[in-house]
């Protein structure tokens, strides 16, 4: 009956034909074929030549066609690492850089972290013999400030340009900066798309070189009707393909990791259901928390007979290029950030894709035979809702830690700072106000002792004023602890839907009444007392290899911690102190319940409900703190602990006004008054 949930023309009328192998199927190509197949393979020597004639080159290219693999490759073997100089590459996404880097290591028979390797947030996997280095690129807008001429590089290359984050943005106008003064340093601008032109007249008319592409033609279907679950509607048409289209792999657009999870467990429901009937379906899910030698697996080839169905974030949208795609199945959104300048306040959430994201992804259904791309949505709703393009992530998030960059590299003034497309003045100003309130600025718009301390560690400056609080409420080791927890956010409690009740039981002993901070803490320190034991994961419903990877993150910002020589204590006094290390990063982000039994930013009155996965969803304090928010049906503050209404002045007393912070009674409300419905 799945059969006729959607009404996707052209379907129905292939259902009773055999699934049959593809042309592509049949051949399956060795590396070195696969590097001679690549359309920018027969103008490896008229690259090489540009970019010898050349100081800035702007190159475009379809993705898919061993732009990011290629290139590096090309100018190494040219010569352009002679000499011990680097060629470095950004990419804007950590997954890509690892996974490419990978990529390249196999293709140069190399170890990947010797000649090959990546540099990405908290992970450093290069090497004295590294030639070539992928990074992401915050991590080099980081490298600036160790090496602000990037001496070690002979070729920085500026990949994925069209996605315009606002690292890579910040990255323009540093780059072509150090142009002027390092006339040795060649520079690759590298972008999918069509705004060649205007990166060109940005680095002063510098030449295009196109890598013409090819593209099988990709039949686009939409849906007849607005799809209610979009998720459910995916796994419909995964099965649909499956059942009645040729081989050829399947790639769905999903828009996170909880939405790949459960799309993964509906499909694989199902497929159960289906038994011996159908072929068999390989479900593969990438999105950027997942374990490299998990994302390794979707470049493995399909077995011969099988179907490979991938499902990922909008990662697979320009930055990875899976082969033998067939159909792309996308239901047209994205998460994003989104920051309100009036209200200061940011928020994650899922939005409609832009007309020119909805090409790219039906694009990627083409690349080695005729297509098809299912979109999720109505013709009408293409052609009238989509943007033409989406908004730089420059004009659209909170720019606190780019300001801090920049500040910390010397550069004042921002106003004039060399903007491809320059940040509203509002967000700027914003910026600026909040990096004074945290101390990180004076009143001169100077960074203080305090801003440069901030700025050694690669987090938000909320993030980096909590861990230097650290120092002063003597719990740095519960900080850090903390603070590495977060940084896996989401990804550490295990919810199978077949043992929901189980999870949340095992999830719930972890619980402390201050909050969700502290129930990672828990978390974390138990994990720590059984020896970092995986069967005690397993037993306990977490993911073990999101523990693993706060174990790593947590040891690189001890590592940071001592750098800014602050001391690994542990807190004596019960969890005040820490709260109060906390409070001291995050005091932007607090809402006060009010009589009503709702609660309000204390700022701007904004209303924000608790996450009902918190601890506090029960308990209801009068003030709260949270991570973050994240907007689905409403604004839900995700992370959440409660404070007290006096350390506001205490740890930001050029921010609060005793006035704003007035029936401080810091009692809780009786339970039935305050407590939301479930909505989530
Ligand atoms: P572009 O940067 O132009 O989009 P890439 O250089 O990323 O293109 O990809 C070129 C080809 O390299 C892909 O079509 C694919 O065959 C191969 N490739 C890229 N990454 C991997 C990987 N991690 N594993 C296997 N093959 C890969
Ligand atoms: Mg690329």
């Amino acid at each position: 009956d799945f059969i006729q949930a959607l009404q996707m023309p052209g379907i129905k009328d292939k259902m009773k034909r055999e699934p049959e192998l593809s042309e592509f199927e049949k051949k399956k190509l060795t590396i070195a074929e696969t590097k001679k197949s690549l359309p920018i393979f027969p103008f490896r020597d008229d690259l090489i030549q540009a970019v010898r004639e050349h100081q800035v080159l702007i190159i475009e290219g379809e993705t898919g066609s061993g732009k990011t693999t290629q290139i590096p490759q090309y100018l190494h073997e040219a010569g352009f690492t002679e000499n011990e100089k680097k060629i470095g590459c950004t990419q804007p996404r950590r997954v890509a850089a690892m996974s490419v880097a990978a990529r390249v290591a196999q293709e140069m028979d190399v170890k990947l972290g010797n000649e090959v390797g990546y540099a990405i947030r908290f992970e450093d996997c290069t090497s004295e013999r590294t030639v070539i280095k992928y990074m992401t690129d915050g991590t080099l807008h980081r490298e600036f400030l160790s090496e602000p001429d990037l001496q070690s590089y002979s070729v920085m290359i500026i990949d994925e340009a069209h996605e315009r984050t606002l690292h890579t943005d910040i990255l323009f106008g540093l780059v072509k900066d150090i142009a002027r003064f390092r006339p040795d340093l060649k520079l690759l601008i590298s972008s999918a798309t069509l705004d060649a032109q205007k990166f060109s007249e940005f680095f002063d008319e510098a030449p295009i070189f196109r890598i013409p592409g090819r593209r099988f033609p990709v039949d686009i279907y939409y849906t007849k009707a607005p799809e209610a679950d979009y998720v459910d509607a995916c796994v419909i048409s995964v099965l649909q393909i499956h059942v009645t289209q040729p081989l050829g792999d399947v790639l769905v657009f999903l828009t996170g990791q909880d939405e790949i999870e459960t799309c993964q467990e509906l499909l694989q429901d199902r497929l159960r259901r289906l038994g011996s009937k159908v072929r068999e379906l390989i479900i593969l899910p990438v999105y950027a928390n997942l374990p490299s030698d998990m994302q390794a697996k979707i470049f493995e080839a399909t077995p011969r007979g099988a179907r490979k169905v991938v499902l990922a974030t909008n990662i697979a949208e320009t930055s990875l290029t899976i082969d033998n795609i067939i159909y792309v199945i996308d239901p047209g959104f994205a998460k994003q950030n989104y920051f309100n300048s009036k209200t200061g306040m940011e928020s994650l959430m899922v939005v409609p894709i832009s007309k020119a994201s909805a090409n790219q992804r039906a694009g990627r259904a083409g690349r080695v035979a005729a297509g098809k791309c299912f979109r999720l949505y109505t013709a009408w709703s293409y052609k009238h809702e989509l943007e033409e393009n989406t908004v730089p992530e420059i004009q659209r998030i909170n720019l606190g830690n780019a300001v801090l960059m920049l500040k910390a590299l010397g550069i004042n003034d921002l106003i004039h700072f060399d903007f491809l497309d320059p940040p509203p003045h509002e967000t700027l100003v914003l910026a600026l106000e909040q990096l004074y309130a945290l101390g990180a600025l004076n009143h001169h718009g100077e960074l203080t002792r305090l801003g440069r301390r901030m700025a050694e560690f690669p987090v938000d400056p909320m993030m980096a004023k909590m861990l230097l609080a650290a120092e002063k409420y003597k719990c740095a080791e519960e900080i850090v602890s903390i603070t590495a927890m977060l940084s896996v956010n989401g990804a550490i409690f295990y919810r199978p839907k077949d043992k929901i009740i189980h999870a949340d039981t095992a999830r719930k002993n972890f619980y402390h009444p201050g909050g969700d901070h502290l129930t990672l803490l828990n978390v974390y320190n138990q994990w720590r007392d059984t020896d970092y034991s995986l069967q005690w994961c397993y037993e306990n419903f977490i993911q073990y290899r999101s523990m693993k990877r706060a174990r790593d993150v947590r040891e690189q910002l001890v590592g940071l911690m001592q750098r800014v020589e602050i001391e690994m204590v542990s807190s004596i006094s019960e969890t005040t102190d820490i709260r109060k290390a906390i409070t001291a990063g995050y005091f932007y982000h607090i809402a006060r319940l009010s009589k009503a039994g709702n609660y309000k930013t204390v700022k701007h009155n904004q209303t924000v409900t608790v996450h009902p996965n918190s601890s506090l969803f029960e308990e209801l304090p009068r003030w709260v703190l949270y991570h973050e928010l994240v907007f689905t049906s409403k604004e839900f503050m995700r992370q959440v602990i409660e404070i007290e209404s006096k350390w506001l002045l205490e740890v930001a007393p050029h921010y609060y006004k005793p006035k704003e912070l007035e029936d401080s009674t810091n009692k809780k409300l009786p339970k039935t008054v305050g407590r939301s419905e479930r909505t989530d």
